[in-house]
């Protein structure tokens, strides 16, 4: 890990621009939408001696949850920071919010229950963060058009120059040890594509001895036999991963640190609580017990070095590679071409 006084001279260098940089931001910024944070952080953070810090970039409100052992692990075991950016409203996808309807006693009919989701699907997630440890929520406001496989549906429907500018400075000025996307399997939502192909493009661009440890989750259901193997998404040659295995799976239901009896389930648990507009999604309670991990091969030796840094701080135990016999991230991280061994 690098050491803690050249991380906190950066720190201190990343403060004193800070006001330039939310400058710019604005100025740069459609009416509406700022990336300047929003609602409640973390606050017992110690950010000089932050340990590891890392970027979760999902297209949606309660994306979060398909790492959500992981980010808790992060921010409450190793004092680490974890920023969220989130890039549409959330207003698509109401047939299953009928019962929040109700619980938020609103009475219009379906265009204003749609707009008043985007404020209340903000206002979830802000309390899934707060249970998950998040320290900023970035809001990126663009239009979520619905359930679609497509990810050019994304790139039609928002502004991905001003994301993929906004991003870029983001990951400037955080140097974010781990960026986190939800994987984009050819079965996954379009607008997940959409998200893990723009937050690629941008760490390609950045110089390659910055580039952080970028990484696509899935979760596995109980049902599951394993993770399938994943090459990346045809047509998107820098959604390609190091390897086709998985370079960490986590057992939700390993006991916790803070009490053996415990699991990393309650977690998971509480955040999809939160997310009471989403109707299904309320089903989902316990049954995604596995958080598997794919390293996109964009990353390089950069990308790599720091997961291997970050992995061994978090020091696994054996029982965290579950019942899905994976290869240690060691081997893993070498993968079939060996290029990063
Ligand atoms: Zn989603």
């Amino acid at each position: 890990m690098i050491d803690r006084l050249r991380k906190s001279i950066a720190n201190c260098k990343r403060r004193l621009s800070c006001e330039c940089f939310h400058r710019n931001f604005l100025l740069s910024l459609s009416a509406g939408v700022s990336l300047l944070p929003e609602g409640a952080g973390f606050t017992s953070i110690d950010e000089d001696n932050s340990r590891v810090k890392v970027l979760l970039m999902v297209a949606h409100p309660d994306d979060e949850s398909e790492c959500a052992a992981l980010v808790y692990r992060v921010t409450h075991e190793l004092g680490g920071i974890v920023d969220q950016v989130v890039v549409t409203n959330g207003e698509g996808g109401n047939q299953y919010s009928a019962p929040a309807q109700s619980y938020y006693r609103s009475s219009t009919d379906v265009d204003g229950w749609r707009r008043q989701l985007v404020r209340i699907r903000r206002r979830e997630l802000i309390e899934a963060g707060r249970i998950l440890g998040i320290r900023h929520h970035y809001f990126l406001g663009q239009p979520d058009t619905g359930l679609t496989l497509e990810p050019g549906d994304g790139f039609r429907a928002w502004d991905t120059n001003w994301i993929r500018q906004n991003l870029f400075w983001l990951l400037q000025r955080e140097e974010y040890d781990l960026v986190i996307l939800l994987l984009p399997t050819i079965n996954t939502h379009g607008h997940h594509k959409t998200v893990a192909q723009l937050t690629l493009e941008v760490i390609a661009d950045l110089d390659a001895e910055n580039r952080p440890a970028a990484l696509g989750v899935r979760t596995l259901g109980a049902e599951e036999v394993g993770p399938e193997a994943f090459f990346g998404l045809d047509s998107y040659p820098l959604t390609r991963t190091a390897a086709p295995e998985p370079i960490w799976v986590f057992d939700r239901k390993t006991p916790m640190n803070c009490h053996r009896a415990l699991d990393y389930s309650i977690v998971s648990n509480w955040v999809i609580a939160e997310h009471k507009s989403q109707g299904a999604f309320q089903m989902e309670f316990g049954r995604r017990t596995h958080e598997c991990f794919w390293l996109f091969d964009v990353c390089g030796e950069s990308g790599a070095a720091r997961w291997r840094e970050f992995i061994e701080s978090l020091e696994p135990r054996r029982e965290d590679f579950g019942r899905y016999p994976v290869r240690a991230y060691e081997s893993s991280v070498a993968g079939s071409r060996g290029k990063f061994s």
